[in-house]
């Protein structure tokens, strides 16, 4: 096929070499991305709607389906054609920057896909799935030794794909990598420093002013009213029903089904209000992201997040810096009270507000505020980090957790099913995933710093229900984009410099210094 081409070196042919290059990549990641949209339609349903024996046959429909997009994707005809459309990570430099984006993606998929051999990701696969089952039990139990093994044979595993795959500076950027694409450990380090010198003085000071009653929300909401103010909610943020749906599962999450198809789920609490309203929120923000690709992206590799960061910071925007705010609730509160008219008749918007917001350290870091929350996730970080330096060792971990709680949240958890067992992401072999939580929040308060000046009315509008101009901001700045910016890039675009704690830092300060009277 190349000695077709003659004249090596002629910018034309090779640039026309290159664009037919492109042209058949396009077609074959169209193929790629049919097939884990498909996948996807499948995942959805099992969380959702699946009957409980349906499970085997799922199972082998889903391995069948992901063989197949493996296969797809590291198919030896992607090398000749990634060569034939340059040189360069992103290939000829006469291509359009879109193609040029696209080829960057392109390419580092197919190299990731192509340096782990098939036994690898078979074991990989199989480990980690008794590894989840074990850890149900482990954490049932409250025994931590029994899921020590496991968790070691995923950590050698880890290890292996991280060496196989290559790293500049630590064997934990390959890991980050597959999550947050080409940021490296020494900056999440850096961040997170930062971030936690500061937080931890901020809750300690929160700590001990007056505490905020939070009571009111463990009242009763019955859950057929609490469904049809979600529905107000989800309305009012512009997640359009006709490109989605809201659906019950044991776990919230937003699914990507097709360009024109992404879903959420939420789950209901009669109890406790926060869970499915802010839960909604939450992947509200995810959905809208990915309902915001421009159309030129549609069908290709580019229509994804680019980084779970990023996703992370549209659904904490949405929940956190919109959803607990007091213009959003000026707005919302008397809906509300309409929907659970004595449950809420003694309360006003003012207490209401404050007991959303109320900030404790605590153990659960799917029940952390938005304040110690970070802080869950740093102790993550820093734990992974010397599991995979190797100055950790496994049968280690539920001490070092107890020590890392007690130094970053003041608070040591009494037994292992709050402290190392809590989280499922270890038993998935997701090392490496927890630092975008909190990258998440720190990319919100950093673009929300330039939307406040950007959109002046912001506030007014988000007081009368009309979120409208922000989500446009949203659109034109990050949505559109898709994965063909780099969180970096886009970072620097809105912000004008690399990620900082900084602006998450002020955001806090300035909105609990109000909740809690602080100096
Ligand atoms: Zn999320």
């Amino acid at each position: 096929m190349d000695g077709a081409y003659p004249e090596p070196g002629a910018a034309s042919n090779s640039g026309s070499r290159a664009a037919k290059a492109v042209a058949e990549l396009k077609s074959r990641d169209r193929d790629i991305m049919l097939l884990t949209h498909t996948s996807a339609i499948l995942g959805w349903d099992q969380e959702t709607y699946l009957p409980s024996k349906g499970i085997d046959e799922r199972s082998a429909q889903l391995a069948l389906l992901h063989g197949l997009t493996h296969e797809r994707t590291i198919a030896p005809e992607n090398r000749s054609l990634l060569d034939a459309a340059g040189a360069n990570a992103d290939g000829d430099p006469s291509l359009p920057p879109l193609d040029r984006a696209f080829l960057r993606r392109y390419r580092r998929r197919y190299e990731r896909a192509v340096k782990l051999p098939q036994e690898l990701v078979v074991t990989l696969a199989e480990k980690t799935s008794r590894a989840q089952a074990v850890w149900v039990e482990a954490r049932e139990a409250d025994d931590f030794p029994r899921f020590a093994p496991h968790l070691q044979g995923l950590l050698d595993l880890l290890l292996e794909v991280s060496d196989r795959v290559g790293y500049d500076e630590h064997p934990y950027d390959a890991l980050l990598d597959q999550y947050e694409p080409f940021m490296k450990t020494s900056s999440v380090d850096r961040i997170f420093t930062g971030l936690r010198e500061q937080l931890v003085p901020i809750v300690e000071a929160i700590a001990a002013a007056p505490q905020v009653d939070a009571s009111i929300l463990e009242r009763e909401f019955p859950v057929a009213a609490q469904e049809r103010f979600g529905r107000t909610v989800m309305d009012a943020l512009g997640y359009s029903r006709d490109r989605g749906r809201l659906d019950v599962s044991a776990h919230p999450f937003t699914t990507t089904l097709g360009f024109d198809d992404v879903r959420i789920t939420t789950r209901y609490n009669e109890r406790f209000f926060n869970s499915a309203i802010f839960g909604t929120m939450h992947e509200v923000g995810h959905g809208l992201y990915e309902l915001g690709f421009a159309e030129e992206l549609r069908g290709t590799l580019l229509a994804e997040g680019t980084s779970l960061g990023i996703h992370e910071s549209q659904s904490r925007m949405w929940e956190n810096m919109i959803g607990r705010s007091r213009p959003f609730w000026r707005h919302f509160y008397p809906i509300l009270r309409s929907h659970f008219p004595d449950v809420l008749s003694d309360v006003d918007a003012e207490g209401f507000y404050r007991a959303i917001n109320r900030v404790a350290p605590s153990l659960i870091r799917v029940e952390a505020d938005e304040v110690t929350y970070a802080l869950h996730v740093i102790l993550r970080f820093e734990l992974e980090k010397a599991l995979v330096s190797r100055t950790l060792s496994v049968k280690d971990l539920p001490e070092a957790w107890r020590a890392k709680s007690r130094e970053l949240l003041g608070v040591e958890p009494a037994n292992d099913r709050e402290g190392v067992l809590q989280d499922i992401h270890w038993s998935m072999g997701g090392i490496g995933y927890f630092p975008t939580y909190a990258l998440g929040n720190l990319y919100a308060a950093a673009f929300m710093q330039r939307i406040n000046r950007d959109l002046p009315a912001l506030w007014t509008e988000v007081g009368e229900g009309n979120c409208s101009s922000l989500l446009s901001w949203l659109r034109t700045h990050i949505h559109r984009h898709g994965s063909a910016r780099t969180a970096e890039e886009l970072c620097v675009e809105i912000t004008g410099q690399p990620l900082s704690a900084e602006p998450f830092i002020n955001y806090v300060r300035e909105k609990y210094r109000d909740i809690y009277g602080l100096d």
